[in-house]
């Protein structure tokens, strides 16, 4: 419209809004001249727009709306498009993506792109088309005849379409007026409010039309088993606890029953008309999770988010969410900020996950950014896990968090017996020790299924001449190539390379042979060994799609396969109820790692892998291969369990003043020579230097140990604090002098805070 109509505060504001850029401000912006008055009106913050951006157009997010600009009024340029009638963030969210943006240092455009689906990040729109169903001519006159006396259920339905087309569930019913074209489909073009409203009593009982779908979620949802004492406990304290944000940790040893405990949780907050979200790692791995709390509440009011989702399923997902069609929002790390507006409680399962961090872009963590969610809506959050982070642990002996426990296996299940098998002294075929295969031999006879794993895919790690001494290493990177005898190839599993498989040394000619063992040899002796059960290797190499997981996943439900050979895939979350023996064929790397976290990571493995043994009646057994079983660390895992270990790895952690008794940011550098990448570095350590308070350590600058990766070098500078506060104090002016450094813009760098891999 005309300029003249629109309320005049509106007109002379300045919009401020965040854009997808790695420039750490936002930019002013005027009203769009093509808006019409109630637009303007209602143009907020958190509401998505289209601005010119240099010669680009971009979509953007309004921040705030202010009076006046640091940019003189002729330079100031106009929103070009308003994109949604309503903001895609309301004010809790904006909440959570300030924080973010504050606390890991990423510009807040970056930030914003990053909480929406890729769809929203263009220029698509948030509002939706939905389909409907109309009354045709045909239709209108068989309803007015009279022909349709004797069957009042189609008569009904035609009558509830005389008023307008309308959004209704694709029913059978529905379907056969099509065919005999009384109704066809429509587009409803909706207007976001409508269509959540319209779409809330779609299809459901009481509104008088009859369906003869009835929606999964009234009949077919099931009602779960009784909980035992400790579950009707956990959901107790929680539930009963006064409102506002309480964190709890649910600490159960695996299959205590914690997935119970968060249906029981949701079930509790939709009655009361409150949205759930559960985080979980990964969830292409865990479609029984899916499974259950589609059985429990209808797939109707779930919405799942996750990476293997396509870019459309996201959007809907995401829209889902937004309308409130969907109660529970159940998905990987990025779910933490699916725009739900009536919170009623977080959960995060398997909290001390490291895939809940994100590892490029903006390195957030999900667990962490749900406490500060749950924070800012006054909500209670639940982190589950049969092995916490020390980082939670520490906050449960801090009085930070609730202990929440369940001791034992749900259904009267056996803990499993641990045992430690001394490499040295055994005989070992192809990784395995003969006192393994005894033990795959006698469960297998006793009708038990099998898994063993190994943390290593391919067929061996090493291809080495016998003669001369060279060993396929990959050019791009100072590593060596992983023989996967399946593909014929040898493949880098740190860059893209691949190779064909030589069959001679390429410097001498002799032959060549395999040192180590990955997935695929194992499964291959053991299809040689057990001739007459059937083997299923599960690695990233057999499983690409969530397809090939759930054949995979029903092949050994089914009970078709009696011996399974996997990595950490196989570890997560499993309920195999026939599984009775695990052997773990490598811990030893674990044992000797530079990385604080090593020990921390090491436990968690072996306590979920060895979780995977004995879940029902039959009791489980898990043996350890290992190089040194005097080695404190699995001395102390066994003798006193997780949070023995724990307490002692803890203490060790105090002593070195390592996270969670100090807080870690790193700034990574990768460039085309070493040099360069650390000449940044001490740059960037010397500003720190000069800025920082004494408590500050700084360590490094220092070389990746595996430096070439993709022909780039990697680098890394550490800095270290007792206390959060002052190394956050630190960071922001620091990383805004450092991004103007000139080395700054030859190279790629990044700045990692609580950063959980360190190299
Ligand atoms: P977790 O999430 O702690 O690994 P689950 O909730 O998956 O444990 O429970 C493990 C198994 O025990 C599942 O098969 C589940 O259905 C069953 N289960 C859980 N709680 C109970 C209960 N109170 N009574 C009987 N079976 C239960
Ligand atoms: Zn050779
Ligand atoms: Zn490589």
């Amino acid at each position: 419209g005309d300029p003249q109509d629109y309320p005049q505060q509106l007109w002379t504001k300045i919009f401020s809004v965040a854009v997808d850029t790695p420039l750490r401000r936002c930019f002013d912006y005027l009203a769009p001249i093509e808006a019409d008055g109630a637009q303007l009106v209602r143009l907020e913050a958190g509401t998505r727009v289209r601005v010119p951006f240099g010669r680009q157009q971009l979509t953007g997010i309004i921040v705030s709306i202010k009076d006046q600009s640091d940019v003189s009024d002729h330079k100031l340029k106009r929103i070009l498009k308003i994109l949604d009638p309503l903001p895609v963030f309301d004010a809790q969210l904006r909440g959570l993506l300030n924080w973010a943006a504050s606390y890991y240092h990423a510009p807040l455009g970056e930030v914003m792109a990053t909480a929406l689906p890729k769809a929203l990040r263009g220029s698509a729109t948030l509002q939706t088309s939905i389909s409907g169903w109309a009354l045709t001519e045909a239709g209108r006159i068989t309803l007015q005849n009279g022909a349709l006396r004797r069957a009042p259920a189609q008569a009904a339905l035609l009558a509830a379409l005389t008023a307008g087309p309308r959004a209704l569930k694709s029913t059978a019913s529905l379907r056969s007026l099509r065919e005999k074209g009384w109704v066809e489909v429509c587009e409803l073009l909706s207007h976001p409010e409508l269509a959540a409203s319209e779409l809330s009593t779609a299809g459901a009982p009481s509104d008088g039309i009859p369906s003869d779908d009835t929606p999964a979620d009234i009949t077919e949802k099931c009602a779960g088993p009784i909980l035992s004492v400790e579950q009707v406990d956990a959901v107790d304290r929680i539930v009963q606890h006064p409102p506002g944000f309480t964190p709890w940790l649910l600490q159960g040893v695996t299959g205590s029953g914690k997935t119970e405990v968060y249906l029981q949780l949701a079930e509790v907050n939709l009655a009361a008309n409150r949205q759930v979200l559960v985080l979980v790692p990964e969830i292409g791995l865990t479609p029984q999770l899916v499974a259950r709390f589609t059985q429990r509440f209808g797939a109707e009011r779930l919405a799942v988010m996750h990476s293997g989702l396509s870019d459309a399923a996201r959007l809907a997902a995401f829209r889902d969410a937004f309308f409130d069609r969907a109660r529970i929002v159940l998905g990987t790390r990025s779910a933490i900020f699916a725009p739900l507006s009536a919170l009623g409680v977080i959960i995060v399962d398997e909290e001390h996950d490291a895939s809940y961090k994100q590892q490029e872009g903006v390195r957030y963590s999900a667990r962490d950014l749900a406490l500060v969610r749950a924070q800012l809506a006054k909500i209670p959050i639940v982190l589950g896990s049969a092995t916490p982070s020390f980082e939670s642990l520490h906050n449960v002996a801090r009085g930070r968090y609730q202990h929440l426990s369940l001791p034992r296996r749900a259904g009267g299940a056996q803990a499993p017996t641990l045992r430690l098998l001394d490499l040295r002294q055994e005989k070992v075929t192809a990784g395995l020790a003969t006192t393994s295969l005894q033990a795959i031999d006698r469960h297998l006879r006793e009708g038990g299924q099998v898994l063993l794993y190994i943390n290593r895919r391919g067929y061996a790690p090493t291809l080495a001449c016998t003669a001369c001494g060279w060993i396929a290493t990959c050019q791009q990177c100072d590593a060596r190539l992983t023989v996967h005898r399946q593909a014929d190839a040898l493949r880098c599993h740190h860059c893209a390379a691949e190779r064909s498989l030589p069959r001679q040394c390429p410097t001498c000619g002799h032959g060549l042979r395999t040192v180590g063992q990955g997935t695929e040899r194992v499964e291959e002796s053991l299809v040689e060994l057990f001739p007459a059960s059937q083997v299923a290797r599960l690695d990233r190499d057999v499983v690409r799609h969530a397809r090939d997981w759930q054949n995979t996943l029903s092949r050994i439900r089914g009970g078709q396969a009696r011996i399974l050979v996997g990595t950490q895939m196989l570890a997560k979350g499993h309920d195999f109820p026939e599984l009775t023996l695990v052997v773990v064929i490598n811990t030893d790397q674990g044992l000797f790692s530079n990385d604080f976290r090593a020990a921390e990571r090491l436990a968690q493995t072996l306590v979920q892998v060895a979780g995977r043994a004995g879940r029902a009646q039959k009791p489980g057994e898990v043996l350890i291969q290992t190089d040194y079983p005097e080695h404190p660390l699995l001395r102390g895992l066994l003798d006193g369990g997780y949070e023995a270990f724990a307490a002692a790895a803890l203490q060790e952690r105090r002593e070195a003043a390592w996270p969670p008794f100090s807080h870690l940011a790193a700034l990574r550098a990768s460039a085309l020579d070493l040099e360069r990448a650390i000449e940044f570095l001490q740059e960037a350590r010397a500003l720190a230097q000069r800025a920082a308070p004494k408590s500050l350590r700084l360590l490094g600058p220092a070389p990746a140990p595996m430096a070439r990766r993709a022909n780039r070098y990697h680098a890394q500078l550490l800095l270290e604090a007792p206390e959060r506060g002052a190394l956050q104090h630190l960071l922001g002016p620091w990383i805004e002098a450092v991004d103007m450094l000139p080395s700054a813009k030859r190279l790629r760098w990044s700045l990692d805070v609580d950063p959980i891999d360190l190299f």
